[in-house]
């Protein structure tokens, strides 16, 4: 796709009420090119919110359910049927998450808000894909005019950030969200996914951002941005701009710009409203942020193979944080743990103690201490922890 696109990003005021974030989003949408040719009358659009787990709004790991209401005002005037739907990360009840991010209260208020984990599922075939050549999708999402994602602004441990794009990985059954990081790879299988189901608009909230350990327990942070477009490549560039990352280093942009999705070339975006400079704020990713937050024992060892999914990830990371925080990093003193599938053995190690996590590592349960489930369960995570501490 050769054709340019502009990117708007709006300023809103410190703490903006229900009002200003209306108002940032409906100027966001304009600047964007507005809404017009995508809503058809009677025509149902999915608004697509990052819930990935239970948190509060002030913790800025899910979409400010205020964005999502704009979207689905703008939508209704426009005469479409706004369907917010949402399908939390692997093992995580979706109405848990609706819940805790308020967005049960958008449903008494008369808006449709829906648990795709519920949905029937239809066999969609990815003739663009490089690692996927069919999936199955909720009928719900397939049947729609058109998709509009609503990421946050947010780093992922991963990829580094989690926006537009990877947001799409959310209409997945659990049993697909897990076969993309055990089977696929997570990065070229979500640029893949975004060839069938391409974000007709997205709207990234970033009124309160999250950095560090994201996607669900890192810091959050206030900037009062929404940033918008048409093209979900351009909009995840601009993002990343925004939060300090080069568009080369985030693998699902490039990958996506590869199949022609959209542009990641900054010189071929153009900015709309606020300028990146004026805005930009620069996060502070996973790994700076285990370095700084978590101060590790000797001879502790976390190995993140690459799939390793976030169920995985979340448990291992919130565990530690808990133990850090109950001040009971000592049971990790010369612990290696390793958590994702692997394609050979880890190797031995006759010092320390190895913990395998998760359901993927089952087959190396011999050489180690091993936590099953998928995901599995944090207290049996920090129970293995806490087992035997070596010396
Ligand atoms: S065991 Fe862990 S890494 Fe493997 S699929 Fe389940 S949650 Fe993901």
């Amino acid at each position: 796709m050769t054709q340019r696109t502009s990117v708007a990003i709006v300023k809103g005021p410190k703490s903006p009420t229900d009002n200003d974030i209306d108002g940032m989003v409906r100027e966001a949408v304009t600047l964007a090119g507005g809404l017009n040719d995508i809503v058809r009358q009677g025509a149902t659009v999915i608004i697509k919110p990052n819930l990935v787990a239970p948190a509060t709004p002030d913790k800025g790991a899910t979409t400010d359910r205020r964005v999502c209401k704009s979207l689905a005002d703008q939508v209704r005037e426009l005469g479409g049927r706004p369907i917010i739907a949402e399908s939390s990360c692997i093992g995580v009840d979706t109405e848990e998450s609706i819940h805790a991010s308020r967005y049960d209260e958008l449903r008494e208020q008369g808006y449709e808000v829906v648990d795709l984990k519920g949905c029937p599922l239809v066999r969609v075939p990815v003739p663009q894909g490089k690692v996927l050549s069919e999936l199955s999708l909720p009928q719900l999402v397939m049947d729609a005019a058109a998709i509009i994602s609503v990421p946050k602004l947010k780093t992922h441990d991963q990829a580094p950030a989690t926006l537009a794009m990877k947001n799409m990985k959310g209409i997945l059954p659990d049993v697909l969200k897990k076969k993309f990081h055990t089977t696929y790879g997570v990065f070229q299988a979500v640029a893949d996914l975004n060839t069938v189901v391409p974000p007709a608009f997205s709207v990234v909230d970033g009124i309160i951002g999250q950095e560090g350990f994201g996607p669900v327990f890192g810091t959050p942070i206030e900037l009062d941005l929404i940033i918008a477009d048409r093209n979900p490549v351009a909009v995840d560039t601009i993002a990343g701009l925004v939060m300090g990352i080069e568009p080369a280093s985030m693998e699902i942009t490039t990958r996506a710009a590869e199949l022609g999705i959209g542009p990641m070339d900054p010189k071929s975006i153009d900015v709309v409203g606020s300028r990146i400079e004026d805005v930009r704020h620069r996060f502070k990713l996973e790994s700076e942020a285990l370095a700084e937050e978590l101060s590790f024992p000797d001879g502790f060892e976390l190995l993140f193979n690459e799939k390793a999914c976030t169920g995985c990830r979340n448990g291992v990371l919130s565990t530690l944080k808990d133990l850090a925080d109950e001040g009971g990093m000592d049971a990790v003193k010369n612990l290696r743990i390793i958590v994702g599938g692997m394609d050979s053995p880890p190797s031995p190690d006759a010092f320390r103690r190895t913990l395998l996590v998760g359901a993927c590592t089952a087959q190396y349960r011999h050489l180690g201490e091993f936590v099953g489930g998928c995901p599995p369960n944090n207290v049996d995570i920090i129970a293995a922890m806490k087992q035997r501490p070596c010396s």
